[in-house]
């Protein structure tokens, strides 16, 4: 069946702009509606991995985001006790993807870059809308018939499918009655952003840095302006003016980095971290893909990523309905894919990745430095290990299940 009507996507985040765009590439008509007024600019994803610049490279968009972003070619496992580094370095997966390095760019310049480049050359098949969000959906025989709120004033749109691309707090998920199952960590997560020259006071930083402690644990990312420092806050008190406050920032920093002055920090942020996954991706002609599908911690920056692949996956089944495939049949074919990758791999991946970094147990920490050291100095484990955690395995993975 030729898709004549337009596939509605909710959401102008880095997952619902990678659907629209690849969607009006292949002509299908879409309309891309964003709740906001404007594309958020708050900082929040800031790698995007090998396979997901590949596809970024198909869209075009992968130039002009690599202009604006660091090529982080290598990263670090350190451990602040030994001060023992383990390096991995990307370029061992050349043969594996076009792209063998980490991007390190603001996620907002990426759907700044493709919600311009929908406006200048697919104006005739995509329709960009800002203030315009989604409040419910029915399904009829043949489509959908969606809820919106325009500037605040309800009407309702004909459409053929529907993505949510609408975040964590996804409307179209809860329109759709999906439940979204998993749990919540007890310590929130700040980031703090600074644009003091970190690499000045660590001995070979790299542009992403995870960083084991007994005590505290934290992650140091590179973006083109700033370092960004995340840091686990106590479960046990409930105070986010006080991790907040000057006083309790500068002195993380000053413990991660003693230094003589006050670090200026110029974007703070608090945040709630969950592992949770939708007990599905699809209800009849509704699809969820990115947060509203799946949240999980920011340990490997595999959310977004992730999100990309869902689009990637999702646009290629509806690619093949528009040339004439049978609906039913792919569309569950979206779900066991992405769905069962996600519980099996990213959820798997991104909880272990935290209880390796924060345990308590000199052991357990001796002996995942070890390993990464190990692993990092051996061309087969360290291609092993990154084709994991670059999440290339997870997309051939996806790609066996039928
Ligand atoms: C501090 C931090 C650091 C992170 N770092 C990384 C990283 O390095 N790598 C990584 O892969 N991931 C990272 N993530 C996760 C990443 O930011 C998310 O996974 C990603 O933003 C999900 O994209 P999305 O498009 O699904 O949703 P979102 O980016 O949340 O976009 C959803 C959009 O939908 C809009 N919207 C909401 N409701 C409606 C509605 N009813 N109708 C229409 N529009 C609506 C919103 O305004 C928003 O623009 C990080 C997250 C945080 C908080």
């Amino acid at each position: 069946m030729a898709i004549t009507e337009p596939v509605v996507i909710a959401g102008a985040g880095p997952v619902g702009c990678t659907a629209a765009l690849r969607l009006a590439q292949a002509g299908i008509p879409v309309i891309l509606l964003e709740a906001l007024d404007d594309l958020p600019e708050t900082l929040r994803a800031s790698t995007f991995h090998p396979p997901s610049m590949d596809m970024l490279d198909e869209l075009g968009m992968a130039k002009p985001l690599i202009e604006q972003g660091l090529i982080c070619q290598k990263y670090q496992y350190r451990d602040r006790r030994t001060g023992e580094i383990a390096e991995f370095d990307l370029s061992v997966l050349e043969g594996d993807t076009r792209h063998p390095y980490r991007l390190q760019a603001e996620q907002w310049k990426y759907t700044r870059l493709v919600w311009n480049e929908l406006q200048a050359k697919y104006s005739n098949v995509a329709t960009c809308l800002f203030n315009h969000a989604i409040k419910g959906v029915w399904q009829t025989a043949d489509g959908l018939e969606i809820l919106v709120s325009d500037h605040g004033e309800e009407k309702v749109l004909r459409g053929s499918f529907l993505i949510g691309a609408d975040g964590a707090d996804s409307a179209v998920r809860k329109a759709a009655a999906i439940r979204f199952e998993g749990f919540t960590y007890p310590e929130k997560f700040l980031v703090a952003s600074t644009p003091f020259p970190l690499e000045e006071k660590f001995e070979r930083l790299a542009l992403v840095n995870y960083v084991s402690d007994p005590e505290e644990w934290l992650v140091l990312l590179r973006t083109p302006t700033l370092w960004r420092v995340l840091i686990p806050t106590d479960p046990a008190i409930e105070n986010d003016a006080l991790w907040l406050s000057d006083q309790w920032i500068q002195d993380r920093l000053h413990h991660m980095a003693p230094h003589d002055e006050d670090y200026e920090i110029i974007h703070r942020s608090i945040y709630r971290v969950h592992q949770r996954v939708a007990v599905t991706y699809r209800r009849g002609r509704v699809l969820l893909a990115g947060d509203s599908a799946h949240i999980n911690n920011p340990l490997g920056g595999m959310g977004m990523n992730g999100g990309i692949h869902d689009a990637w996956n999702l646009c290629d089944k509806l690619i093949q309905i528009h040339a004439g495939e049978p609906m039913d049949p792919l569309l569950d074919l979206y779900d066991r894919q992405r769905r069962g990758i996600c519980v099996r791999f990213v959820q798997e991946h991104t909880k272990n990745n935290k209880a390796l970094m924060e345990s308590k147990d000199p052991e357990v920490q001796r002996k995942r430095q070890a390993d990464f050291m190990r692993a990092a100095n051996d061309h087969g484990l360290a291609r092993a290990f990154l084709l994991k955690t670059s999440m290339i395995q997870s997309l051939r993975e996806a790609a066996l299940i039928v």
